[in-house]
């Protein structure tokens, strides 16, 4: 044979499997060539590359922002930012938008409780989605409780606040709150009840849409018009108000590190207590005042935080997976959950947060074996 490889055989052979195989390794797989990847901007401070979005089960969210990503649009009514999630058979690739790829273990979810909700609620919390929140979820509570220390360890803080539901107390904990979220260096600061069940890949999902460096705060506002506060006594004695939105603490809300930078004067080192004393406010609309009317940073309104305070029956089947927070009706008014059906029965589980859990997470272990067929 004439070949070029003549006596070099055996090398030869060598190196065109290692070619076949290097071109194998090379063909494409159903992937497109990357598009040309700018770099990141200098202050950035990341050199990841873009995100790769979580293929997740049937509740696959593409948490796209259609808009651009200059202000956030709001408006009364509106439901800007987080309502243009717009859903997808298959997660996509994320061209070249700049996004910064954000991980859970980047945001911090504080849950608020109190020592006569341990038991009750905070429970079926750990048992459900905090299990899969673990490392950034920080429960305030009021009570150093030696059982609940044992389940979460340091994650649980006894914020040494008065175990009453009074303006002061609560304030007393947001502010220890948003201190302890300040210390932790996370991108995200949220905010949840303890009857509030968070879907840690939706949220996460909904803020990787934005930057932590921007200005963000994302909730539900409870009321349909901004609340008008009495700001400061002007030297005629009149008072001068301001008018704001604030997200409903019992929906949960989302504030970027930035933005919760800008707050500091208002609300460190227990000026948040101070601050909410001066407006007389309860501690989510003193977050609101902050936010709103001193910073002028607007809310974004989204549809996807919900408390009981709202219908929550009017949520039903695969759109119930697709929200961020959900939460249960209080004593009186137990029937105001979210309707799913097929997993535990109403007597089982009668807030529905395990069934939502067994449907976002079948492999649970006390989640019902999957039906074959
Ligand atoms: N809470 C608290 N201290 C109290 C009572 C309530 O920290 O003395 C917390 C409670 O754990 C929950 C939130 O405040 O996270 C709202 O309480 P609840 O759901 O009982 O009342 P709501 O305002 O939703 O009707
Ligand atoms: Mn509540």
């Amino acid at each position: 044979v004439n070949s070029p490889c003549l006596g070099l055989r055996k090398a030869c052979f060598l190196l065109s499997v290692s070619a076949a195989a290097l071109l194998l390794l090379l063909l494409p797989r159903g992937q497109p060539p990357a598009a040309p990847r700018r770099r990141p901007p200098p202050a950035a401070g990341s050199s990841r590359p873009p995100p790769q979005r979580p293929v997740s089960g049937s509740s696959a969210v593409s948490g796209t922002r259609t808009g651009s990503r200059e202000e956030p649009a709001d408006g009364a009514g509106g439901l800007a930012g987080s309502s243009q999630l717009v859903r997808k058979s298959r997660p996509g690739p994320v061209g070249g938008s700049g996004r910064e790829s954000l991980e859970l273990k980047d945001i911090f979810i504080a849950v608020k409780t109190t020592r006569k909700y341990h038991k009750s609620r905070l429970d079926l919390l750990l048992q459900t989605w905090i299990s899969q929140a673990r490392g950034q979820t920080f429960i305030f509570t009021d009570w150093e409780d030696r059982e609940l220390r044992l389940k979460a360890g340091d994650h649980m803080i006894n914020t040494n606040c008065s175990a009453v539901h009074t303006r002061q107390a609560l304030c007393c904990k947001m502010s220890v709150e948003y201190d302890k979220f300040l210390e932790s260096g996370q991108k995200w600061f949220c905010h949840v009840d303890d009857d509030n069940y968070v879907n840690p890949r939706t949220l996460l999902r909904l803020l990787s849409a934005f930057s932590h460096s921007q200005d963000v705060y994302v909730g539900r506002p409870s009321l349909d018009h901004p609340i008008e506060a009495a700001d400061h006594v002007q030297s005629d004695g009149s008072k001068t108000t301001v008018k704001f939105w604030f997200a409903t603490g019992g929906a949960g809300f989302c504030i970027s590190r930035g933005l919760a930078l800008k707050m500091s004067p208002w609300a460190s080192l227990g000026n948040f207590i101070s601050t909410a004393e001066r407006v007389r406010l309860p501690d989510d609309c003193t977050i609101g005042y902050i936010i709103e009317g001193l910073l002028e940073v607007k809310l974004l309104h989204s549809p996807l935080f919900h408390s009981h305070l709202e219908n929550l029956q009017r949520l039903q089947g695969e759109s119930v997976l697709q929200q961020v927070t959900l939460s249960y009706g209080d004593p009186e008014n137990k029937h105001n959950v979210v309707s799913v059906g097929g997993v535990f029965g109403l007597q089982q589980d009668p807030t529905r947060f395990k069934s939502v859990h067994c449907l976002l997470y079948p492999d649970t272990i006390w989640c019902p074996a999957k039906k074959m067929s």
